[in-house]
Formats: structure tokens, sequence, C-alpha cells
């Protein structure tokens, strides 16, 4: 199984936001995209989802192009966090979880284990509304591995988040690595990507400037730490 696009690009009219990308990404690997503002990172996530067409290309996961009826396979954090305010963490991620075909008690079980994970687990019954922007990333990414994904999109996971959380986050990642998901996630920073990536592309423009292994890469920029935009 792996993801595959292949000469990938897409335009909204006139203007291209994705030009001519093509990458493999092997089953359990950590993918890195990385690049500022603008540069065309979401627009990739989307296609990978189904949830744009691309203007040219195909990407596909295990042979197969992802539909609405493949996307139960997914878990996808978008950069637009959306959840449910007035909603208790409990029954938002029921409701989530059963969207993806999921009983109740499953879901409370994975639930726990995650509320525990992340050191909260009182938040179960709390209102969405009551916690801190960064409490609510970390239930918005509870909700998006509930279902145990095999392809996890990680849109932008760390922006917005103290250093105490990034790394409590970083940890997930790295045991759903371990588990065997393949992950793919976008970051503006080099310092969030090294610790969980062994590959990664860095888009500017729409455009893959520099693909392929992490190490290697680090090695002909020579930094240590490359932060491609300030956050
Ligand atoms: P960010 O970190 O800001 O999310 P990004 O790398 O994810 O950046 P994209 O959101 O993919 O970048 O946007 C790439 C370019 O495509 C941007 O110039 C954006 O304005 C443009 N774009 C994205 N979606 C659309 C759309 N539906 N219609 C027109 N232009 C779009």
């Amino acid at each position: 199984m792996s993801l595959v696009i292949k000469n990938v690009t897409k335009r909204f009219g006139s203007f291209t936001a994705v030009k001519n990308l093509s990458l493999t990404i092997p089953e359990g690997e950590t993918f890195g995209f990385l690049g500022a503002n603008g540069a065309g990172k979401t627009t990739t996530f989307r296609m990978i989802l189904g949830l744009l067409d691309s203007t040219e290309g195909t990407i596909t996961w295990n042979d197969e192009k992802i539909t609405y009826d493949t996307s139960h396979v997914i878990g996808y954090l978008p950069e637009e966090r959306g959840l449910y305010p007035k909603l208790k963490v409990k029954d938002q991620l029921v409701y989530l979880g059963r969207l993806r075909g999921m009983n109740k008690s499953d879901i409370l079980k994975q639930m726990e284990e995650w509320l525990e994970r992340f050191k909260v687990p009182e938040y179960a019954n709390k209102k969405v509304e009551e916690l801190s922007k960064g409490n609510q990333q970390k239930i918005q990414f509870i909700a998006s591995v509930i279902h145990r994904p095999k392809l996890l999109i990680l849109d932008e996971p760390f922006s917005g988040l103290d250093p105490v959380n990034v790394e409590l986050l970083k940890e997930a990642v790295l045991s759903l690595k371990n588990d065997g998901t393949t992950i793919v996630f976008s970051s503006h920073r080099m310092d969030h990507v090294e610790e969980l990536c062994e590959n990664l592309c860095i888009m500017h423009h729409g455009q893959p400037v520099v693909h392929g292994n992490l190490k290697e890469i680090k090695r002909s920029f020579g930094k240590k730490n490359v932060i491609v935009h300030g956050e």
C-alpha cells in the first residue's frame, strides 16, 4: 500500500496552486510537506482526500482513487478546525465516530485512551467552548484518529500550540507511526518535521522545490533548523 501522487497540477481559473507534483509515500511512512503560506499544501491535501479534483495527474492510495466510499480509511485534521462549541467532547466524538461507522462503546473506549494519553481525562464532559484553543486542537486530533485510519492527513497540526502541547502531539504522531499508520502532515517549520519524518517535500508557489530524504536535504542546506516561514 502506498500513496502515489503522479504529475498533479491544480489550477483555479488561470492561477496554478500546485504544479506538476509527483511523489510516492510508502505505507507506514511519516512524510512532511513544508512551505510558507500559499505554497499549495492544503490544496494538495484536499486533492488527496478527494475533496478537490486535480486539473491534471492522478492520486491513488492502494492503487485506487480515493472517493467518498473509501474515505473512511483516512483521518483528516483540517487547517480550519471544525468542532461544535456547544457540544460536550464526549457527544462530539460519539457523533463523529458514528459517521465513521463505529459503535458507541468502541468510540468511548478510544476516546478515554486518547484523553488519558493527552493527560486530560476530565475533558470528556466539558463543552468544547470551555476549552482553550490548544486543547480544542487536541480534541480535533482525537476526532481525526478515533476510527484508526490507515492514512492520516494532518494540516498544520502544531500551529498555535504551546511547546508542551507540541511535544504531546508529536508523541501521539510517533505512536501512530509505530502502529503502522501512514502519516502526511504540513508545517511551516523544519524543527517540527525533523523528529517525525524520513522524507519531505518543500513547496514554494505550488511547486515542489526540494523533495527527498530529510537528512540529505539538511546536509545540502547546511543548516540545523530551517524556518521556511516564521510563525
Ligand atoms: P497555508 O499555510 O496558508 O494554508 P498552503 O500551502 O496550504 O498555505 P493553499 O491553501 O494550498 O496553500 O493555497 C495555495 C494557493 O491557492 C493560495 O494562493 C490560495 O489563495 C490559492 N487557492 C486555494 N484554494 C483556492 C480556491 N478555491 N480558489 C482560488 N484560489 C485558491
